[in-house]
C-alpha cells in the first residue's frame, strides 16, 4: 500500500485532515507553483505530516494509486469558515483533542469527495490560484454536498455563484430537464430562489409519482412537496372533469338549439376520457403520467356537440335559404373552454418557494420578485 500522501496548505496549521480517494476519482493536478510545497515551520509533527516539502505536483499525480491524503490545514482558517468545524475543534469533540504526544490533531474524513473537499480546502485557506474558474455540474454537485455537510456556504459564495451562473446560464432545456433533480439540490444548497422556482416548477410538471432525488442528500422534503403539488394539480383537473360531466349531465340545458345537443356533448366528452383511461373520473393517487404528459394528450382531443354536426336553422331562415355552413366553434361546444382552463391550470401551477426550505448557514432567500419574474419567464414549463 503506498504511503500516505501530504499536502500543506498551512505551513503552521495544526491538524492533519485525512481525505480519501477512491480509484474512479483521480484529484486534479494543480499548478507546480502551488503553495502547497512550502516548508515548515518548524514547529510541525514531522512524523504525522510526513514529507511536507514533497513536490505536489508528483503528489497529486500519483493519487490514483493511493487511498488516502493527508493534508495539512488550520483549524482556525476551518473554525472561521464553518460552524461545523468549530464545534469540532473547539467543541471537544473526539476531532478536537490532539493526539497524546503531538501537536497535530488528526482528522480522518472518509466520507467527503476528494476533489470536492481540496476545492473548498484551497477557497478556506485563501489559496484562490488553486480554485478552478471554471466548473462542471457533477463537481459542483460535488462541492455542494460538502458545502452543505460543513456549512461552508458563505466562504465558498464568490466561487458558488460563478460557477452556477455560468453553468446554469449555458445550460439547455432538454439537459436541465434530464438533470433536474441535481439543478434542485444545487439551486437549494446555493440558495437560488429564482432558479429553485423554475426548477421545482418544470419537475412539478415532467415528475412521474415519485420524484426521484437520485440519492442527493437534501436534508429538506422537496421531494414530498413536488409530489403533493403534482397530486394537486391533479386532482384540480379531475374536479374539473367532474363539473363537466355533472353540467351536461344535469336537468339544467346547457344548449337551447337542439334538444339532444348535451347528450352529445356528454357522450363525446365520456368517449374521450375513457380513450385516455380517465373514465370514470379516477383517483388522483392512481395517476402515474406527468402533467406534462397529460396535458399534452388531453390538449390534443378534440370535442363535438350535435351543433357542431347539424348546425341549428336561423329562425329567419326559409325554404329557399341556403343551409347554414357547419359552424366550427359553436357555443355549446366544449373545446376552447377545455383547453382555456388547461391553460389556466398550469398557470395556476406554481413552483416551490425556497424560503421555505432553510439551509444551514445559508444566505436568505426572500425574493418576491425574483419569484415574479420565474412565473412570468420565458420558459414554458
Ligand atoms: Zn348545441
Amino acid at each position: 500500500m503506498p504511503s500516505p500522501l501530504d499536502l500543506v496548505l498551512d505551513p503552521s496549521g495544526d491538524v492533519i485532515l485525512v481525505l480519501s480517494s477512491h480509484k474512479d476519482t483521480p484529484p486534479e493536478s494543480p499548478s507546480t507553483d502551488t503553495v502547497m510545497a512550502e516548508q515548515s515551520d518548524g514547529h510541525d509533527d514531522a512524523e504525522s505530516i510526513g514529507s511536507a516539502a514533497e513536490p505536489h505536483s508528483e503528489a497529486l499525480n500519483s493519487i490514483e494509486e493511493t487511498e488516502e491524503m493527508e493534508v495539512k490545514v488550520s483549524s482556525r482558517h476551518l473554525a472561521l469558515s464553518s460552524r461545523v468545524f468549530r464545534v469540532m475543534f473547539d467543541g471537544g469533540f473526539q476531532e478536537g483533542v490532539p493526539r497524546e504526544g503531538h501537536r497535530l490533531r488528526r482528522v480522518p474524513l472518509p466520507e467527503d469527495e476528494i476533489n470536492a473537499m481540496l476545492v473548498l480546502l484551497y477557497i478556506v485557506h485563501g489559496l484562490s490560484r488553486q480554485v478552478p474558474r471554471k466548473i462542471d455540474l457533477p463537481k459542483l454537485i460535488d462541492i455542494a454536498i460538502v458545502i452543505e455537510k460543513y456549512a461552508l456556504h458563505q466562504v465558498a459564495e464568490v466561487y458558488t455563484d460563478i460557477w452556477f451562473h455560468e453553468l446554469y446560464e449555458s445550460r439547455s432545456i432538454p439537459t436541465l430537464n434530464s438533470d433536474l433533480p441535481e439543478w434542485i439540490f444545487l439551486c437549494w444548497v446555493l440558495r437560488r430562489p429564482t432558479e429553485f422556482y423554475y426548477c421545482t416548477r418544470a419537475a412539478i410538471f415532467r415528475c412521474g409519482p415519485r420524484f426521484e432525488d437520485r440519492g442527493l442528500p437534501f436534508s429538506i422534503p422537496v421531494a414530498n412537496r413536488i409530489e403533493l403539488a403534482r397530486l394537486s394539480t391533479i386532482q384540480k383537473l379531475l374536479d374539473y372533469l367532474n363539473k363537466l360531466i355533472d353540467c351536461y349531465s344535469g336537468s339544467r340545458k346547457q344548449c337551447v338549439s337542439h334538444k339532444a345537443c348535451d347528450a352529445t356533448v356528454l357522450g363525446d366528452l365520456i368517449q374521450n376520457l375513457k380513450a385516455e383511461g380517465l373514465y370514470p373520473v379516477p383517483d388522483h393517487a392512481t395517476i402515474d403520467l406527468p402533467i406534462e404528459t397529460l396535458w399534452s394528450t388531453l390538449g390534443a382531443r378534440r370535442f363535438t356537440s350535435l351543433c357542431h354536426a347539424r348546425p341549428p336553422t336561423p329562425p329567419s331562415a326559409t325554404p329557399y335559404a341556403r343551409a347554414p355552413k357547419p359552424n366550427a366553434d359553436p357555443k355549446c361546444t366544449i373545446d376552447s373552454h377545455f383547453s382555456n382552463y388547461l391553460a389556466l391550470l398550469k398557470l395556476e401551477t406554481l413552483g416551490l418557494d425556497l424560503e421555505e426550505f432553510p439551509s444551514a448557514n445559508a444566505r436568505p432567500a426572500h425574493h418576491p420578485e425574483a419569484l415574479r419574474w420565474a412565473h412570468n419567464s420565458r420558459y414554458d414549463w
